[in-house]
C-alpha cells in the first residue's frame, strides 16, 4: 500500500542524508581556492534544482501537472500571460504537518493523526510512521485536499538558503511544451 508514497518518502530520506552535510558546510563562509589562485570567502549555496517533470514532482512531493511556483490550476497552465499568486513553501509545509500529525485537512472534519514521528529501524534516522488511521482511502483524501501534495517530510524544507518551490525548474524536451508550460514550471 502507498507505493507512490513510499517512493517519494525513500527519495527524501536519501536527500535528507545529503542535506545534513550540505547544511553543515553552508552554515558560514568558507575560504576556498579559486581558479585565479586567490583564496576567497565563499558561501556554499544550493542555487536551484533543474529536472524533468516526473523528477520535479518527486522532489516537490506532489502530483504531476502542478506548477511549483504559482497556484495556476491544471486546466489553466497554458495561460502563459496570466499572473497567478505565488505558492508559499511554508504554507505547504504547515498544511502537510497539520494533516499528518494533527488530522487537520482543509474542507474536512478534524480526524485522528495519520502519522507519528518515529525512528527507522535500519537507518536509525527519524521517520514518519503511519498510524492505524492512515488507510489508503484516508491518505488519498488528505493528499487530494492538499492539492496533490504527499504527506511526506520534504528533505528540502530544511535546506539552508533554499526555497524548494521558488528555486526548482522543470526541463521539457518538447519545444512546444517548453514554451507553454515552461512559464509555469
Ligand atoms: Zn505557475
Amino acid at each position: 500500500m502507498f507505493t507512490l508514497h513510499l517512493q517519494v518518502e525513500l527519495t527524501h530520506l536519501c536527500i535528507a542524508v545529503i542535506m545534513d552535510d550540505y547544511n553543515d558546510i553552508s552554515r558560514c563562509p568558507l575560504v576556498l581556492p579559486f581558479p585565479d589562485g586567490i583564496e576567497r570567502y565563499a558561501y556554499i549555496m544550493w542555487a536551484g534544482w533543474i529536472a524533468d517533470q516526473q523528477e520535479m514532482d518527486r522532489i516537490c512531493c506532489e502530483s504531476s501537472q502542478k506548477c511549483k511556483q504559482c497556484v495556476a490550476p491544471k486546466n489553466r497552465l497554458h495561460e502563459a500571460h496570466t499572473v497567478f499568486a505565488s505558492r508559499d513553501a511554508q504554507d505547504v509545509k504547515s498544511a502537510v504537518l497539520d494533516a499528518a500529525f494533527k488530522g487537520i485537512v482543509p474542507g474536512r472534519a478534524p480526524g485522528p493523526p495519520l502519522f507519528t514521528l518515529g525512528t527507522d529501524q535500519k537507518s536509525k534516522r527519524p521517520r514518519w510512521l503511519p498510524t492505524p488511521a492512515c488507510t489508503p482511502a484516508r491518505y488519498e483524501e488528505a493528499k487530494t485536499a492538499l492539492g496533490g501534495v504527499h504527506l511526506v517530510e520534504n528533505a528540502l524544507w530544511r535546506a539552508r538558503h533554499f526555497n524548494y518551490l521558488a528555486q526548482v525548474c522543470s526541463l521539457f524536451v518538447s519545444g512546444l511544451l517548453w514554451t507553454i508550460v515552461g512559464l509555469h514550471q
